[in-house]
């Protein structure tokens, strides 16, 4: 299969398990896999209907289907975030990245589940 053909599939497959868990409407309306200059790479998906009490409701369950959807793409994810619309309680988007040694360090020095006000950390694997 062709990454895009993978990211099509893992799109829809992430949809149906959060409508199922949640029951409610949500709409991922893009999934994208990126690289960044820096080194980190993974995947984005951009999301709508999500809010963070939902995340924090179903936290164990979604970073499951997220962790599910990273091995179906053959991403091994050290960063599990969302993405939230500051001010808001709206989720803008889900990010499954495996970070390079600076964004690693960056993201390190911060602590809790919300280092930024517009982050919302579901996995972080420290290195020992
Ligand atoms: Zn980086």
């Amino acid at each position: 299969m062709t990454l895009t053909e993978e990211l099509l599939i893992a799109r829809g497959e992430l949809e149906n398990n959060l409508r199922n868990l949640l029951g409610i409407p949500v709409f991922l309306i893009e999934m994208d896999g990126f690289a960044l200059p820096c080194g980190c790479s993974g995947a984005t998906i951009n999301i709508r209907g999500l809010q963070v009490d939902d995340l924090e409701i179903f936290e164990e369950q979604i970073l499951k289907y997220l962790n599910n959807a990273a091995e179906n793409l053959e991403i091994e994810p050290s960063f599990i975030f969302a993405r939230l619309i500051p001010g808001t309680s709206e989720v803008a988007s889900l990010n499954i990245r495996m970070l390079c040694n600076r964004c690693y360090m960056d993201f390190a020095r911060g602590s809790g589940k919300q280092p930024r006000p517009d982050i919302y950390i579901l996995r972080f694997d420290r290195r020992t």
